[in-house]
């Protein structure tokens, strides 16, 4: 008991000598770098082991990109939900999928399924242009200010349909979706850069809100799209014209 209360009054005295914010802060980029030295050994068969999205990873706020209820979870190794329905993908995955990118510092990248607008962060400090697109108005919306608040200048959010891309600003070297339809959109596909990567979970829902997918890379070479599949998944099921009418691209 003694020794509880001491420690309590050692943490008060603490945090109060140091400044409430200022200790809070401390925490979040202790928490972010534990969240970062797990990442490499998450799964043993798919290290995360690229410095540059580790790095990235180890400066970006994660817990602002979440709802305020749910701040001091933010660097667990699981999604979140951030309100109407959606979530943000857990660190591994993020990290995975922007890996498996291989981007360049020029890159400009295409997002399907803006959510919180974390992912695109972590885009925007390995690619030159990231495009993101959401269906939900609240929450392109509430990224979009986000992003802004946070300075990440080579963002583009827009509300609206992902499956026929952003055509205004096809080609992408790199598409990357983070909801999963039945089948590749090929719209998508056309808006491929020569050399570009297309990252997308495919998959039907077997149940009522989950699914289990494949993701899949698809490559644009000059002899044709490569298609290779990665890893099962997780991902909420893509809204809209792909819902609408499954199985209906490649
Ligand atoms: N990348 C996000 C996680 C996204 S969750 C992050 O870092 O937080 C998947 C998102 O895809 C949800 O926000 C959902 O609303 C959105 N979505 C679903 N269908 C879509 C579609 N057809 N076009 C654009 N966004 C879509």
């Amino acid at each position: 008991m003694a020794w509880l209360l001491g420690t309590l009054l050692a943490s008060c005295i603490s945090s109060w000598s140091a400044g409430p914010a200022q200790d809070t802060a401390a925490r979040f980029v202790e928490q972010r770098q534990a969240m970062v030295s797990r990442l490499a050994a998450y799964d043993p068969a798919h290290p995360i082991n690229d410095p540059r999205v580790l790095d990235a990873m180890r400066q970006i706020p994660r817990h602002l990109f979440v709802p305020k209820h749910l701040v001091r979870k933010a660097y667990e190794d699981a999604e979140l939900s951030i309100g109407k329905g959606q979530t943000i993908s857990p660190p591994f995955i993020v990290a995975y999928m922007i890996q498996t990118m291989e981007l360049k510092a020029g890159d400009k990248v295409l997002e399907i399924g803006t959510g919180s607008g974390y992912q695109a962060a972590v885009l925007s400090r390995l690619a030159g242009e990231i495009y993101t697109i959401e269906i939900q108005p609240a929450l392109a919306k509430r990224a979009e200010k986000t992003l802004h608040d946070l300075g990440y200048a080579n963002v583009w959010v827009r509300h609206g349909d992902g499956y026929r891309g952003w055509p205004q600003k096809a080609p992408f070297d790199a598409i990357i979706v983070t909801c999963a339809p039945d089948h590749i959109p090929q719209p998508l596909v056309e808006q491929l850069a020569m050399g570009g990567r297309l990252l997308i979970p495919v998959g039907v829902a077997k149940t009522k809100k989950w699914a289990t997918q494949t993701l899949v890379i698809v490559r644009k070479t000059e002899k044709g799209m490569v298609e290779e599949r990665r890893l099962s998944v997780r991902f909420l099921p893509m809204k809209g014209e792909a819902a609408r009418h499954p199985s209906k691209g490649r």
